[in-house]
Formats: structure tokens, C-alpha cells, sequence
């Protein structure tokens, strides 16, 4: 059973300052609490009664779980800490999109976003404070990289959501129906936290989303493609942003490691575990002048023709010292077109939420930057 936790237990791991923190619960999928309940002696039905009061019922003190025995709720407030992630702001935009920033460990700070929609409600969870790979269009690319989120940290994202939009949408049964972790981060780069995080959200004793609404985003780390497989059938997403390697090299550095071909590899043995209606997403940001040619539109057709999979383009939303502009919306619609003309199946991701900066690739946070990239970017962006 992998310790989905581990970076909250030992001091100087991302808590420098803070004294030593018991794990927290709002992590712990049913395998581990079925693993910590046998060690205490308990029945195995308790693990259905815990996973309850935290994620359909919130409470934050053990001693609230009434139906099960004192001596346990106290076994379990010395073992276990319920700590959800504080809120450090929360903005809305005029179309509806909210962004919260969440503080994380080590005083930093990741954003997440949820975007409303008439018959769905989308929330953009982020998976490590910044990120290491550096793609270019990306704005988390720029503030460079401080550590991996815990599950509870993760999973905490979801259960603030879920409470805090009850309120906002008290005519919907479910506000969040699916999640995308397409937020700050490398998913995969964080495997070990991911993977718990993705089955309390998709658990009915967690958030009960389908596997089919609750998707994992990757720039392209191959082995953790192969990894994710034997271990979810949750939906997957790649980062493509490029029709062919010498390009993609540059905008998606992680291709340099894990090139086009081998990445649609890894993904089609992904989607063989899927079933026959599921298939894998290809996001695409459309950069002006720079892989939104009709050249590039001929060359993912060629790329994607014998590929199942939906593709995402993105008009990119353009930050401060980005260096690339977004291209125009009759060049957008030429692109789709001659995607869409070739029979692939293709559809233009609307922008939303851009007046809060919450818009695909502007998501910034605040973070403690240990690569110093960020300082570079800086020291680039004033000088141009
Ligand atoms: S696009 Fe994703 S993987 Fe690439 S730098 Fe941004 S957050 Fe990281």
C-alpha cells in the first residue's frame, strides 16, 4: 500500500517551521483505511462509516463520528489528523468561472477552477506546487517547481468545491460532475498521491464521480502512463501541442525523453483498458503562427488518423512575458476544419474565466520556487 501522505509526516520534507504533523485522513482511500482499521482490530465495515462522515458528511474532529465507538474515534485523532487545505482567496468572473487559491505546505499556493456550465460543472484541481516541466506556453511552467501536493491536499481541493458551491447552486443535486487534473502540475510526477486522490473522487464513500468525467492530464511522462493503467481506468488526457517531434521538442520539452510515437503507444495500451466507447483526449493549444498552420493541421491528420481519440484545440490564453499570441478566431475555425474534414473528431475548448486569469495555461499560484526558473523568466520578461 503506497503512504499517499508521506510528506506530512517527517519535518523538513515541504513543513520546514512546523512542528511534526500526524497523516492526514482526507487522503486515505479504503485500501488504506481497511489497512489501519485491521491494525486497530476494528470490523471492516467501519471504513465505509469513516470515508462517509469525511467526504459526504465533512466533519473535522473525529470525535464527530458518532456511530462509531469512543475508543476508536479517540485511536484514530491520536493516529490522524482531518486538516483540509485553507483557503487563502477565492475570485469570481463574470462568466460564472471561480478560482480559489489554496494554500499548500511550505507556504506556497496552488489555484484551482471551476468552470459552470448549463448541464455540467467542471473543476480544475492542481496536482504539485508548479511544475517542473517547463512546457512553454504554460504560465505554472514559468514559476517553476517546490514540491508534490499530498492526497489529502489533492482530494481536499474537491471537498472544498463541493461545500462551498452547495451553497452557490442550491437548485443542482451535483455541482461538480467531473474533474479534470489539469491544473498546476505534472499529474503523473506525483503518482503515488494522484492515485489515492483519484479514487476517493471517483469512490461513492468519496465524491462518487463517474470514471468517465474524472480525467488525469499529462504533458507526456510515458512509464507513468503504463503505471496509471494497472492501477485506474479513470480517462486520460495528453498534452500534445505539436503535430511532430522537432517542434514538439521545443514547446514540450519532456518530448525530448518521450517522443511522439512512444507517447501514443503508452496511450493506446491505455485506452485497450478503457472499453470500446472510451477513448483518450489530445489537447492541442493553437499558438499564432507558431503549430497553427495548415501545415500542422496536415500533419496531425496524418499523426491521428488511425488514433481513437478526441482532440481539444485551445486558443492559447496569453500572460505577461509569454512570448506567443493567440491566433485568430477565423484561423482557429481553418485549423478545426481541416481536422474536423479529415474525419477526426475535434472540438474548440471555449475560454473562460480569462478576467480572473483562470483561463488553460494562465494558472500561477504562489510558489516557492526551487528550480529558479522562475527568477530567469523574470529577468527575460523585463528585459524584453
Ligand atoms: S502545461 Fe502542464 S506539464 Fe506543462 S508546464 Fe504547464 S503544468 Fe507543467
Amino acid at each position: 500500500m503506497q503512504d499517499s501522505n508521506a510528506a506530512q509526516t517527517t519535518s523538513g520534507t515541504g513543513l520546514q517551521g512546523q512542528s511534526r504533523r500526524r497523516l492526514n485522513a482526507l487522503g486515505m482511500d479504503r485500501e488504506a483505511w481497511a489497512a489501519l482499521l485491521e491494525e486497530l482490530g476494528e470490523k471492516p465495515y467501519r471504513v465505509e462509516q469513516i470515508l462517509k462522515w469525511l467526504h459526504h458528511r465533512f466533519v473535522d474532529d473525529f470525535a464527530d463520528m458518532t456511530d462509531i465507538s469512543k475508543k476508536l474515534r479517540t485511536e484514530l485523532a491520536e493516529r490522524r489528523e482531518i486538516r483540509e487545505p485553507e483557503i487563502v482567496s477565492e475570485h469570481l468572473s463574470t462568466d460564472g468561472t471561480r478560482k480559489w487559491l489554496i494554500r499548500a505546505a511550505g507556504g506556497s499556493a496552488v489555484e484551482m477552477v471551476f468552470i459552470p456550465e448549463p448541464n455540467r460543472g467542471t473543476l480544475c484541481v492542481s496536482s504539485q506546487v508548479g511544475c517542473a516541466l517547463d512546457c512553454k506556453f504554460c504560465a505554472t511552467g514559468k514559476q517553476g517547481f517546490n514540491s508534490n501536493l499530498t492526497a489529502a491536499e489533492i482530494v481536499g481541493q474537491v471537498r472544498i468545491a463541493v461545500q462551498t458551491l452547495a451553497d452557490a447552486y442550491p437548485e443542482r443535486e451535483r455541482v461538480v460532475t467531473n474533474v479534470v487534473l489539469m491544473g498546476m502540475g505534472e499529474p503523473l510526477l506525483n503518482f503515488d498521491a494522484v492515485a489515492p486522490a483519484v479514487d476517493l473522487m471517483m469512490d461513492d464513500l468519496g465524491y462518487g464521480i463517474s470514471k468517465r468525467r474524472v480525467t488525469i492530464s499529462t504533458a507526456g511522462v510515458v512509464p507513468g502512463i503504463y503505471r496509471l493503467a494497472e492501477r485506474t481506468d479513470a480517462s486520460l488526457a495528453i498534452s500534445l501541442h505539436a503535430p511532430n517531434d522537432a517542434l514538439r521538442d521545443e514547446l514540450v520539452p519532456i518530448n525530448r525523453k518521450y517522443p511522439i510515437a512512444e507517447l501514443l503507444k503508452a496511450c493506446r495500451s491505455y485506452a485497450g483498458n478503457l472499453g470500446e466507447k472510451r477513448t483518450v483526449t489530445v489537447e492541442y493549444t493553437l499558438l499564432n503562427g507558431v503549430n497553427d498552420q495548415p501545415e500542422h493541421a496536415a500533419q496531425m491528420v496524418e499523426l491521428l488518423r488511425d488514433f481513437p481519440c478526441k482532440i481539444n484545440l485551445i486558443p492559447f490564453n496569453p500572460f505577461p512575458g509569454s512570448g506567443f499570441e493567440r491566433p485568430t478566431v477565423t484561423s482557429v475555425r481553418a485549423f478545426q476544419h481541416r481536422l474536423a474534414s479529415a474525419g477526426l473528431s475535434v472540438t474548440v475548448r471555449t475560454t473562460r474565466g480569462e478576467d480572473i486569469d483562470a483561463a488553460c495555461g494562465q494558472l500561477v499560484g504562489s510558489v516557492a520556487d526551487r528550480t529558479r526558473r522562475q527568477a530567469r523568466y523574470r529577468r527575460l520578461a523585463s528585459a524584453s
